[in-house]
């Protein structure tokens, strides 16, 4: 028996990506002196107006219940001493009762969903209007007459007005800026800190249309041979679990003469629709990993990935809890790649 194998072997690690904010370009020919972006603002596709995506609640929808997020994450200027000019308007503000981005410049302060008025609330807003759109801005945003809050005119049907029937656009055609998170690429050294000789790197890759490839290398430069499960996830700032494992392989040690192979190399790839679906998140992910070696290694995956999913939503926690605008939600794990 060898001396690896009369512990437990199994060392952790976890990495870090900063994801970086991206300000159009259009939006600074608008207006040059923005001082701030917020992003989370989405289009509800029950009542199609623009609302705060970024608290737990999801605030009143004129269709009943609540706002419900669908496509672009919406990054709106914003700041204290913004003046109007001839192509961004001033006075737009996020309703406190309906959570809705509503124009604040008159008296009348519109129609809320949650009752009465509007009720401006947090940061004010110089929204760009009539430029043209691109990749990166989309056109075919108005205000409502009717309500006053910001609503997408880009389809036939008009969404739910709190000021009943569909939103009535009038006056400026409003270009906003969306952002497009970079494709996700992160990759891990593996060490083991010398309990066993072998070591390398983990690397997840995905994109927007949810294709992905999990990859990897693992060298033995030891003596005796060893068997490996390397459990990789990525974890997505609302909890969203994706798990990866190399189960069960060997490298090779130097006692192994004749056939060695001392290298363990994959490289693998497909499509997952909830990685296209919830790509705002995914884009956002940290990847956690664990490995277990031993010469006498069988396979225990299922533990091994539940561990790490635990493992790295409490240290998700940790930084949720000192930032509480953010959601927290449960753990829920795929595993997508098993090899
Ligand atoms: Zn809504
Ligand atoms: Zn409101
Ligand atoms: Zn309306």
């Amino acid at each position: 028996m060898s001396a690896i194998d009369r512990r437990n072997f199994i060392r952790m690690g976890g990495a870090l990506l900063a994801t970086p904010l991206v300000v159009p370009a259009l939006v600074s020919e608008a207006s040059a002196d923005n001082d701030f972006f917020q992003s989370q603002w989405r289009f509800c596709n029950k009542c199609e107006v623009m609302f705060f995506n970024g608290f737990p609640t999801k605030g009143n929808c004129p269709a009943g219940g609540a706002h419900n997020a669908q496509g672009y994450n919406f990054i709106l200027p914003h700041g204290n001493q913004l003046t109007e000019t001839a192509k961004a308007q001033v006075n737009w503000r996020y309703c406190g009762k309906c959570f809705s981005m509503f124009w604040d410049g008159s008296p009348d302060k519109g129609k809320c969903s949650a009752g009465g008025g509007h009720a401006a609330t947090g940061f004010k807003f110089r929204l760009p209007h009539d430029i043209p759109g691109d990749g990166k801005n989309q056109n075919n945003w108005r205000f409502c007459q009717k309500c006053h809050v910001m609503f997408f005119d880009g389809y036939a049907g008009k969404g739910r007005c709190a000021g009943g029937g569909g939103h009535s656009a009038y006056g400026y055609m409003f270009v906003l800026p969306f952002d497009t998170p970079p494709d996700l690429s992160i990759r891990s050294n593996v060490t083991t800190d010398g309990w066993a000789p072998i070591g390398g790197w983990v690397q997840v890759d995905a994109h927007a249309d949810g294709t992905y490839a999990f990859s990897g290398h693992i060298h033995n430069s030891g003596a005796v041979n060893i068997r490996y499960t390397l459990a990789a996830a990525l974890v997505t700032p609302t909890g969203q679990t994706f798990g990866f494992a190399r189960n069960g392989h060997r490298v090779d040690g130097t006692e192994t003469v004749f056939g060695r192979n001392r290298d363990d190399n994959w490289s693998i790839g497909d499509n997952e629709i909830d990685i296209m679906r919830n790509w705002d998140q995914v884009s956002r992910s940290q990847l956690y990993w664990r490995i277990v070696a031993s010469d006498t290694l069988r396979g225990r995956i299922e533990g091994l990935l539940e561990d790490i999913a635990k493992e790295g939503f409490k240290r998700l926690k940790q930084a949720l809890d000192a930032n509480p605008a953010m959601q927290t939600a449960n753990v829920y794990m795929k595993v997508l790649q098993t090899l």
